[in-house]
């Protein structure tokens, strides 16, 4: 009979995958058996990474590439940190799992760590973004029937907001705004209504007693870095605040520091009554957490919510190793100042380059807008063959989401790069060699 699950030895050999009786998984190799093997959901860069350190990863070849976006924002103390390789060394040889039907000792120890710097009252584990966000939407249907069984008017349906991005499971796709994310899966999650970002009378528009949450990222990253208006928080705080309904702030992307503060929340001197975390939590190992208000917290009891992996110990200890690192290495301040930096002179490159429409962000969250598609894509290729690792979201922005311990050497470095790719693009340059309104020897 024939496994459906073995790959055999002809088909080893026809993809690559043997040689000489070892696996040697080179990346032409890779690339075959993943377009036979997998479910084609990633078009990857065909670079294969071996190893990091710092702010450096490097490649099967041995070259070394500047990282300025950390994985999608999850490395943010970089590569093989001696801390966090400590961590999970001591921790692996201790425990790995027991289930949650058990205690060990590092979910309080971490909950008490993430309530005090987000000022939440409590939190909920588990071991990504999406399963955070998913958390916090099934807390905010629970809530809302919690409120109506005491008596209050209060229905279901949910505002999120225009550019959105909350993750990929049938109720974070729901409330993520993309269409071409959203639509092949429908029906998801229904009763949610989209409202432009930062339009205050849209807000009150689509806002009633029907509503039980609204969702917000304070600075939406896969949107193309958009901060929210202090306007607009304010009014979705006080709307919520009228009936019940509950402030969700999702932090999986701006969380953790990255903005220089804890919470990009804090930025505006408004408390959601839930906030989500991931991506950086736990240096990169699988972790998520949902956190919220005694209040809110009320409306989940045994049994109604839950998972195997959430909130174990070596998530945990790695986490806990992560907050004290960052407290430690004063990497919020680093932050702050880096990402200042880095902003300046990104403007700069935006006031010599006509291309670059605008410059966002804050602290190490940082986005350029470029005024086409076309090469926004060109630039990050030219950038990758530089070895500068950057992305591209929302078409037109160019994404930086540096590892935090990025020093003012590397910024330079990278901006480097990056004014070398736009001058390469830049039609004027090539047909003549200059940049407009450039000019020679001080004329
Ligand atoms: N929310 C935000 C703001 C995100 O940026 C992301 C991922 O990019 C998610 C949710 C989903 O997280 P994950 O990919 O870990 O499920």
């Amino acid at each position: 009979m024939k496994s459906s699950t073995t790959i055999n030895s002809a088909t080893q050999n026809e993809m690559g995958l043997k040689t000489g009786g070892a696996a040697q998984m080179n990346l032409v190799a890779t690339q075959a058996a993943e377009k036979k093997l997998m479910v084609q959901t990633y078009d990857r860069h065909a670079v294969m990474f071996q190893s990091g350190e710092g702010v450096r990863l490097r490649d099967v070849e041995g070259n070394d590439y500047l990282d300025l976006l950390s994985g999608i924002g999850v490395s943010a103390l970089g590569y093989a940190h001696p801390a966090i390789t400590r961590t999970i060394a001591e921790q692996s040889a201790k425990l790995l799992h027991t289930s949650n039907l058990f205690f060990h000792e590092g979910t309080a120890n971490l909950a008490m760590k993430l309530t005090e710097i987000t000022g939440m009252d409590r939190v909920f584990f588990c071991n990504s973004g999406t399963e955070a966000w998913e958390a916090a939407l099934k807390l905010a249907r629970s809530h809302s029937d919690l409120l109506r069984s005491e008596g209050k008017s209060i229905g279901t349906r949910i505002i999120a907001l225009e550019h959105s991005f909350h993750g990929r499971t049938m109720g974070s796709v729901a409330t993520t705004h993309k269409a071409k994310y959203r639509e092949p899966f429908e029906p998801v999650m229904p009763g949610v209504v989209f409202v432009p970002l930062n339009d205050v009378e849209a807000l009150r528009a689509a806002f009633s007693s029907e509503i039980c949450a609204i969702c917000v990222e304070p600075l939406q990253g896969e949107g193309g870095i958009h901060g929210l208006s202090q306007e607009f928080f304010a009014t979705a705080r006080e709307l919520c605040d009228s009936t019940g309904a509950l402030l969700m702030a999702d932090e999986i992307q701006s969380g953790m520091g990255r903005t220089g503060t804890w919470c990009a929340y804090q930025h505006y001197g408004i408390q959601p009554d839930v906030t989500t975390l991931a991506k950086p939590l736990a240096g990169g190992l699988p972790m998520g957490a949902m956190l919220c208000t005694e209040e809110a917290s009320r409306a989940l009891t045994p049994g109604m919510h839950g998972t195997t992996f959430g909130g174990g110990p070596l998530a945990c200890a790695v986490a806990l190793t992560v907050i004290d690192t960052i407290e430690r290495e004063k990497l919020l301040t680093h932050v702050v100042e880096t990402g200042a930096y880095f902003a300046q002179k990104l403007n700069d490159l935006a006031k010599k380059h006509d291309c670059i429409t605008d410059v966002r962000g804050m602290g190490l969250m940082l986005g350029i807008e470029l005024n086409s598609a076309d090469l926004a894509r060109q630039i990050v290729k030219t950038l990758l063959e530089n070895r500068v690792l950057i992305n591209r979201t929302s078409e037109t922005v160019l994404r930086f989401l540096p590892p935090y311990i990025l020093t003012r050497a590397d910024v330079d470095e990278g901006m480097a790069a990056l004014d070398a790719a736009l001058i390469q693009f830049t039609p004027a340059y090539a047909e003549t060699g200059h940049l407009a309104g450039e000019h020679g020897n001080g004329d």
